[in-house]
């Protein structure tokens, strides 16, 4: 096992269960980490899902249906099939009594779950699915690449063609309006950049590696650069992200609940399981490889909403999140599907650990231009 964790330095927030092993943690005084002060400091009073904010988003909703009266969908949804984009979906169609076009990307990892939730959903709604297909051997060839180069960051494959499919296709088909379910109830804690959450749409990044270790060229492969995203389609292209899932109340097992009541949708194990991928790379590469445990900010989200507490959270941790033989299993199924032999992957597992600072970024300009949009007021927090 390769842990980045420094034992000696070893501190773990008193209030939530994050710790040293984000090497940008800040403690306070009383042993409070900076996520929970944030929390406390800046999204606690900001966030209130009652009927004032239920009012504030039901302008927005009367405004998205004004403007697409006239057209077969008001707004797009992007639909995993996980529980946030589905209560999304919900929402939108029974409590708001909007139009929404769903849009699934399928990149060849769906879940069981996942396809038969997806299709419980838009039986039940009475909603029209779109589904974009990505190129197998496209998206395999930047996974492959990503694996060879040795970031935490190998799920940016799916993370960018999930986002670049969908708001391509929203400018392509003239849709003003995004619904996404980001939400502060189950995500008020952000994994750092340096647990494989770097942006995803950094091209400049996913080019060099894809340069240096992918075998065959993207033609199809959909991608949309962060610059392209936020200068063309937010200001010239007028593309809006609303993010109604914080102005209602949005309580992880209450959602579960009426969704498998009224659909027969069926729960995951543990938030993102809904692609096979993601749910290998968070629950084996990422903590073995690398010392990061996703489940360590997923759950210090619920702890901070009160959903979950601190020892249940810390019990769930000190556990591996799926059985060792499962783990074993599906490192076999996901080398095999991408074409490594067992032991290729496990070479590249066992092989010296890389980040993004190792490839050419545009770290650097993208902290620049966030500060930028923040400055010129265009980078507001409320329904970007
Ligand atoms: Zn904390």
């Amino acid at each position: 096992m390769n842990s980045t964790i420094n034992s000696k330095h070893y501190q773990i927030c008193k209030n939530c269960i994050m710790d040293t092993s984000d090497s940008s943690i800040v403690f306070d005084e009383k042993g409070i980490c900076d996520y929970c002060n944030n929390f406390y400091n800046n999204i606690l009073p900001n966030w209130h899902p009652d009927d004032a904010s239920e009012a504030e988003i039901m302008k927005v909703v009367e405004k998205i249906k004004e403007e697409g009266k006239n057209k077969d969908h008001d707004c797009l949804i992007g639909i995993s099939g996980g529980l946030d984009s589905s209560y999304l979906a919900y929402i939108a169609k029974e409590k708001f009594g909007l139009r929404p076009l769903l849009f699934h990307v399928d990149a060849g990892w769906n879940s069981d779950i996942s396809t038969h939730n997806i299709h419980k959903l838009v039986e039940g709604l009475d909603l029209e699915l779109y589904t974009e297909v990505v190129n197998w051997n496209e998206m395999k060839d930047l996974q492959r690449a990503f694996i060879k180069s040795q970031v935490p960051d190998i799920d940016t494959p799916q993370d960018l063609v999930f986002f670049s499919s969908l708001y391509n296709f929203a400018v392509k088909h003239k849709y003003r309006y995004i619904l996404t379910g980001g939400n502060f109830s189950t995500e008020c804690v952000r994994e750092p950049l340096e647990w494989g959450a770097y942006y995803q749409t950094d091209m400049r990044y996913v080019r060099d590696i894809h340069d240096q270790f992918g075998e065959i060229p993207l033609k199809t492969f959909p991608t949309c650069d962060i610059f392209k995203y936020k200068i063309q389609y937010r200001l010239l292209n007028g593309v809006r992200v609303v993010k109604p899932l914080d102005s209602v109340p949005f309580m992880k097992e209450d959602a579960i609940q009426t969704l498998e009541d009224k659909f027969g949708w069926q729960r995951y194990q543990h938030k993102h399981h809904e692609s096979r991928f993601t749910r290998f790379y968070e629950s084996y590469w990422l903590p073995r490889k690398f010392g990061f445990d996703k489940r360590k900010n997923h759950l210090s989200s619920l702890i901070l909403t009160g959903q979950l507490t601190r020892e249940a959270a810390l019990e769930r941790v000190s556990k591996p999140e799926l059985p060792e033989q499962e783990l074993l299993a599906e490192f076999e199924y996901v080398a095999k599907k991408l074409d490594f032999t067992v032991d290729e992957l496990r070479d590249y597992f066992e092989g010296s650990n890389k980040t993004f600072k190792d490839y050419k970024n545009n770290y650097k300009l993208i902290t620049l231009g966030t500060r930028v949009l923040q400055f010129l007021g265009v980078e507001k927090r409320a329904f970007k």
